[in-house]
């Protein structure tokens, strides 16, 4: 019997696909307003101080801290976007949160520690020197670089950019992914009755779905049936249409498996036994300028491989600086008695509990178990030959940050 290849680690599949991922240089401009999601394709600068002025962060009186022994004359009022004069000796400017400090002020005491009374206002308990200013610039200074190319912007990025004034964003153009499902069984939900030996199409939607989180373009090349010519049209075919093609199933070793050798007849290809479960066969090559993914079949090992190998890679690819998900702590509220040979990323519910993360083991780890990622909300990363008991702290990765 010939030796068995080893499987290849997940972390070294990861590192080659990885090195392979050149990134799209195509950029595009966009209105700050449709900028969610977005990477941005050079670091922004800013050419303001925020918040541009010293400024109240509190209605109340603006004073001078070591004027507050005394009752002062209430000399002027400044709401906000309004510009007060300097203020005048023993005198006390009537103030609204985010209105700019007038010249000479150096304190802000909230109005509910004040009384005024016929024009005069008096401060109750002690008064700090700069207490409720926001000075200028506190948050952003002019010059300072706010966020870095490479990055995606985030909601609370837009929010940033506005801050300095910034009404449109330099960003790569989203990355195109063609995604083909392979197999003979495949129906379309909504195509009627499941005939005998059917299954719905499954891979498509959460394919659509894990891309459209991604902010990328999904190129729907729907599904081929398990033969070579049909195989081969709709690899070359989808390879026109993206930057990337990615397709479910068919990368097994049976004869009804196309992919592999079609792929290899167009492009080049290598195809790779991972040590990850679930999940195993992973094909990785180009056809002409377009990259090739081919990922199992079955529903659980395509969320798997893609969150874990197809989403870094397309990451780096859209220009993603840090492509990778964050790893947390929790504990095992479960055991593993068999150490696997494979890493297995097993579906955890994860509870926030007063001893910190606990981690519950979904009942059915079946790959073919799609509910078991629906209802679940993390994976907890088992490492070949690992034994797990009840109390050991685990790594995990929340969905949300792979699939969110
Ligand atoms: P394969 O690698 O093509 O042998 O597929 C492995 C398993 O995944 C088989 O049970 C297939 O029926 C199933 N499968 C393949 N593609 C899909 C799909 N698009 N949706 C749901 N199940 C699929
Ligand atoms: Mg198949």
């Amino acid at each position: 019997m010939p030796p068995l290849t080893p499987l290849m680690p997940v972390a070294e599949a990861l590192a080659m696909v990885l090195s392979a991922a050149q990134h799209i240089n195509e950029t595009i401009d966009v209105p700050l307003l449709d900028a969610h999601g977005y990477v941005l394709s050079q670091d922004v600068l800013s050419t303001i101080d925020v918040p541009p002025a010293d400024n109240s962060a509190m209605d109340g009186y603006a004073l001078r801290a070591s004027d507050t022994e005394q009752t002062l004359a209430v000399s002027q009022r400044i709401p906000a976007g309004t510009v007060g004069s300097p203020l005048e000796e023993a005198c006390a400017a009537r103030i609204f949160t985010g209105a700019a400090i007038p010249a000479g002020a150096d304190a802000v005491v909230m109005q509910e520690n004040c009384t005024e009374v016929a024009g005069k206002v008096s401060v109750s308990g002690s008064v700090i020197t700069g207490q409720n200013i926001r000075y200028r610039g506190q948050d952003i200074k002019s010059g300072d670089t706010v966020l870095e190319k490479g990055r995606i912007l985030r909601p609370q990025d837009m929010g940033m950019l506005a801050s300095i004034g910034c009404a449109r964003a330099k960003v790569y153009r989203p990355l195109r992914v063609a995604v083909l499902s392979t197999g003979d069984e495949l129906f379309e939900p909504g195509s009627g009755e499941l005939p005998e030996g059917g299954i719905y199409n499954s891979n498509r939607y959460t394919l659509a779905g894990l891309l459209s989180n991604l902010h990328m373009e999904f190129v729907d090349c729907g599904m081929v049936v398990d033969d070579a010519d049909a195989t081969a049209q709709a690899l070359r075919n989808a390879s026109e249409l993206a930057d990337c093609v990615i397709t479910t199933g068919g990368v097994s070793v049976g004869e009804e498996d196309h992919v592999k050798a079609q792929v290899q007849r167009l492009g080049r290809l290598d195809l790779w036994k991972l040590a990850i479960k679930p999940g195993k066969p992973l094909a990785f090559g180009s056809i002409g300028n377009t990259s090739f993914i081919g990922l199992p079949g079955n529903p659980t090992s395509v969320f798997v491989t893609f969150c874990l190998i197809a989403r870094p890679f397309l990451l780096k690819m859209q220009g993603v600086a840090e492509p990778e998900s964050p790893r947390l702590q929790a504990v095992a509220a479960f055991s593993v008695s068999k150490p696997g040979g494979r890493q297995d990323y097993l579906r955890v519910i994860v509870e926030n509990t007063s001893q910190g993360l606990l981690a519950k083991k979904f009942s059915n780890q079946s790959s073919g178990v799609l509910s078991s990622v629906s209802h679940s909300n993390a994976l907890a990363v088992i490492p070949p030959g690992v034994v797990v008991s009840e109390g050991d702290t685990l790594e995990i990765i929340l969905l949300d940050s792979i699939a969110g």
